[in-house]
């Protein structure tokens, strides 16, 4: 499956916010699970520890490490999803494990985290910032969350701010499409 993304170059400081998409049967095609990790060796299938600020929630931090581990997994497990990476000339690996997971200010999350955002952030920053209730999301919607996050880590841009990439939704959706999710 071919996907479209457009990169997206200039740093800004839009926050961009990310819903979770909850989609209903996903097909996963069995040449995925076959194919070769190529950026990945084999000493990486297992996730690093994820960077996590001391400010984050336990409830949070005990479902970012798990999801963390299934978003990490299946980038490891699936051509497709890599694919999303490598489009912006990163590896999924390097930008999952570049990613840093805290807690919105509380001006922020008045202003972003309203219902059903999971997460928060700026197009080429490293900082993630989850938003509460995101420990409540099934493990699936965390993992398309951490990747869609670390997507826009890698430099993907979003609608409206990038009016030639796609909207928070599609993102999510591409994701769990692609890393069967
Ligand atoms: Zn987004």
């Amino acid at each position: 499956m071919s996907m479209k993304i457009t990169p997206f170059t200039r740093h800004h400081v839009i926050l961009l916010i990310t819903l979770a998409v909850t989609l209903g049967a996903v097909v996963d095609s069995p040449a995925e699970a076959a194919a070769n990790p190529s950026d990945f060796d084999r000493s990486k299938a297992r996730a690093p520890t994820p960077l996590i600020a001391a400010s984050l929630p336990a409830p949070q931090r005990f479902a970012l490490i798990a999801a963390f581990k299934t978003a990490y997994r299946r980038a490891y497990e699936s051509e497709s999803c890599r694919r999303l990476f490598e489009e912006l000339e990163i590896s999924a690996a390097g930008a999952l494990a570049a990613s840093h997971y805290d807690r919105p200010a509380a001006a922020a999350i008045r202003a972003h985290c309203q219902k059903r955002v999971g997460a928060v952030t700026s197009v080429r920053s490293r900082h993630i910032h989850l938003c509460p209730g995101f420990e409540t999301l099934s493990r699936n919607d965390q993992a398309a969350i951490l990747i869609h996050e670390a997507l826009h880590t890698a430099g993907l841009g979003e609608w409206p701010q990038d009016l030639e990439a796609p909207t928070s939704r599609q993102i999510t959706e591409r994701v769990k499409l692609a890393c069967s999710l």
